[in-house]
């Protein structure tokens, strides 16, 4: 439990300046306690930057399933789909995967989906009153999004897969006439089939939002400092930071909120948190005449593109590998190969590349909760590929942690002591 003094001392520090430390930040300084970040922004543009934009309130089952786990051979990016393992890197990814396998059980999926449902469900009225708060309501587009098949195997296999999936408050119905022609003027090969999800929705723009969430924290005072947290430890009942500089940081409250990078400082905190990077890759051009199209996930590729207020971005891959090796520019290729067939308005030479890493804990339920080893210390990690999505929900329930109240929802099934001795999936 957090102690007393939080509500007293009023200041926090929060370790990770990406969308789920900036949501964190934002909550607490609403709330007001006064916030500064700190993030390590020299190792490049994190994923809360590269993302595809989309609101996935479609996705309560976690991929930790018996269903992803049969289908993973044939989604293997040596037969032409997203998934793929550096082998260089197998001691960073070998012990998260037998994690893995024990979270893929048939009981643990369905406690996992319960447990996700019940943050998405509250993700949507989170984002609203998120944007209401950050001035700019206009970040969040509510139109759902588009799946397209572009054969008639692709279609039924997809169709009867979705029509047996959970996804929460969000419907599905057959693409309109309109829908449909529309789509078919954008790209040069046949489509077979869609669907389009009502629920779902977009950010505008994710730089922007990024941008804003940082000038309405500075001005509520908070503040922002450049540096790596290396290491956090207790000292006289409080969380202590060690920075990669040699400052020290003594305040009542510590969220840990670094995406892959929480693994590291949690395990120094004396927590079990085996958490992998998931690499996803992106390119991205001018739009073209694509048109204010809302997200097209084209799902016989794995390939999702997203209209933002000024780019094209076309996004794919799970990559498992360390978070700082090189990027496979294999990647890249064969996301111009899709753009290029599909003719899409990502000409070569004015399309720029990413990549990095979603941060994925084995049962792909993310860590949310008050550390029991070190008082005042809270982490938010391991969102897996609903950072975007979960970000907003994720800053109220900090917050409320943050200042000893019990969040709405219970956080028990995303409690980081569950990868403890004896843990056998959700
Ligand atoms: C290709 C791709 C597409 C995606 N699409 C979507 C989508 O459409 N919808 C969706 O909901 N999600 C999506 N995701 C997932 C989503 O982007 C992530 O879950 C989310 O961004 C994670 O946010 P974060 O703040 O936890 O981590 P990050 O974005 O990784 O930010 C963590 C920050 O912490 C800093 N940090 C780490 N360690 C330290 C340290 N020791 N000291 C100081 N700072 C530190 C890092 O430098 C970084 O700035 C996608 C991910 C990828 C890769």
């Amino acid at each position: 439990m957090i102690s007393g003094n939080v509500a007293r001392f009023r200041d926090a520090v929060i370790v990770g300046g990406g969308v789920i430390g900036s949501a964190c930040a934002l909550a607490m300084s609403r709330k007001g306690m006064s916030t500064l970040i700190v993030d390590n922004a020299s190792v490049g543009k994190p994923a809360s930057y590269g993302n595809a934009g989309h609101i996935a309130l479609e996705q309560p089952t976690p991929l930790a399933s018996l269903a992803v786990l049969r289908g993973a051979p044939g989604r293997l990016f040596a037969v032409g789909g997203p998934l793929d393992f550096r082998l260089r890197d197998a001691a960073s990814w070998g012990p998260w995967a037998i994690r893995y396998l024990q979270a893929c059980r048939p009981d643990a999926t369905v406690a996992g989906t319960r447990a996700l449902a019940t943050l998405l469900a509250a993700a949507g009225t989170a984002w609203r009153a998120l944007v209401q708060d950050l001035g700019a309501p206009d970040l969040l587009v509510e139109q759902g999004h588009l799946l397209v098949w572009e054969t008639a195997q692709a279609a039924a296999r997809g169709r009867a897969s979705w029509s047996a999936a959970e996804t929460g408050a969000v419907r599905l119905r057959d693409l309109s006439g309109d829908e449909r022609r529309t789509l078919q003027t954008r790209v040069a090969v046949p489509l077979a089939d869609g669907v389009a999800f009502e629920g779902t929705g977009q950010i505008a723009n994710v730089s922007r939002l990024l941008a804003t969430l940082d000038e309405v924290h500075r001005s509520r005072g908070g503040a922002r400092r450049k540096g790596r947290v290396v290491d956090v430890r207790e000292v006289e009942g409080r969380p202590h930071l060690t920075l990669d500089d040699g400052a020290t940081l003594t305040p009542a409250v510590v969220v840990i909120a670094g995406g892959v990078g929480s693994g590291a400082l949690m395990r120094r905190a004396g927590h079990v948190a085996p958490v992998v990077a998931e690499r996803g890759y992106h390119i991205e051009g001018p739009p073209g005449d694509w048109g204010d199209l809302p997200p097209v996930v084209f799902e016989d590729r794995a390939m999702i593109v997203t209209r933002f207020t000024d780019r094209l971005r076309a996004s794919s891959f799970v990559e498992f590998a360390r978070a700082d090796s090189p990027a496979d520019p294999r990647k890249w290729a064969r996301l111009r190969h899709h753009a290029r067939v599909l003719g899409l308005p990502l000409a070569e030479a004015e399309t720029t590349t990413w990549m990095g890493a979603r941060p994925t804990l084995p049962d792909y339920l993310p860590a949310i909760g008050c550390s029991r080893r070190i008082g005042g210390l809270i982490y938010a990690f391991g969102h897996q590929h609903l950072g975007l999505t979960l970000s907003a929900i994720t800053g109220e329930l900090v917050g409320d942690l943050a200042l000893g109240r019990t969040p709405a929802i219970d956080l028990s099934p995303f409690d980081i002591a569950r990868f403890e001795r004896g843990w056998r999936g959700s």
